[in-house]
């Protein structure tokens, strides 16, 4: 029996004798499944020729990548909190350097997820750690490895400790969920956000689509809910999916105005 993981989006599945006869999520309009056809591996096999760099993208908030790159290519977040470390999103390879450093840093007390294409190998890391999940419950079709770990959570914000808080935007995904961090961007709060408000290349501006390989925009209804769902709450900076992808200063202004213009741009 294996947790087979799927090499196109790098999510794990239940356990089974044989692959599984297809990934939905790579099914999904939002994804797509590779040219030369539906692949799978294993966490065994991930650990035997890549590793994952560890990188401060702020302080008390660690990077976690891989390389050769796999899968959809994000970093999770470890943000460092007095009340216990929050993994933000999620990757497929945990190895024994990965589970040093992290327990070095104090482990990790809960992990949050933003959509379904980040899923990864949460089970793996959350019985690592000894950690809770929490997913939005709009989502829980998606979850491809079932786990008595994942608190599913409804409604449009979900409080946890030291102030963090999930907030339920929707767009990419109806259960897409960004944090939000008070403590982060020098105290004026940072927004944690996977490819929910997506940073784009000028670092400047940031953007939404139901789906970012195969191009499909989100309607002006969507869009107005990310803008008002995040108003209450206040940001200097975002973190978003991939290395230095991250809006430094003035974010929650850059928001408004990629709102704005993007809204210009679909003849809204
Ligand atoms: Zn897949
Ligand atoms: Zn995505």
């Amino acid at each position: 029996m294996e947790n087979f993981i799927c090499v196109q989006c790098g999510t794990q599945f239940s356990e089974s004798a044989e692959p599984p006869s297809g990934c939905p999520i790579c099914e999904d309009e939002r994804q797509f499944v590779r040219h030369t056809g539906q692949e799978w591996t294993t966490l065994k096999h991930l650990t035997s020729d890549r590793h994952n760099p560890l990188e401060e993208e702020a302080p008390r908030l660690l990077g976690i990548g891989t390389e050769p790159e796999f899968a959809i290519g994000q970093r999770a977040l470890l943000l460092q909190s007095p009340g216990g470390n929050l993994l933000w999103d999620c990757i497929s390879l945990l190895d024994d350097k990965t589970i040093d450093q992290v327990n070095t840093r104090g482990g990790i007390r809960a992990i949050a997820i933003s959509h379904p294409h980040y899923y990864s190998t949460m089970v793996e890391w959350a019985e690592c750690f000894d950690a809770e999940i929490f997913l939005h419950s709009a989502d829980r079709e998606w979850v491809m490895r079932k786990s008595s770990r994942i608190q599913f959570w409804e409604g449009a914000t979900l409080s946890l400790w030291d102030g963090l808080t999930l907030i339920n935007c929707g767009g990419h995904f109806d259960g897409g969920t960004v944090l939000h961090w008070p403590a982060g961007g020098d105290g004026k709060g940072a927004l944690l956000t996977g490819d929910i408000i997506q940073v784009v290349q000028d670092r400047r501006h940031v953007s939404f689509m139901r789906s970012y390989p195969n191009l499909i925009p989100l309607g002006p209804a969507a869009i107005h809910h990310i803008i008002e769902t995040t108003e209450a709450f206040a940001f200097e900076q975002i973190y978003g999916a991939w290395w230095n992808a991250n809006v430094l200063a003035d974010a929650k202004t850059a928001v408004a105005q990629s709102a704005e213009r993007y809204l210009r741009a679909i003849g809204v």
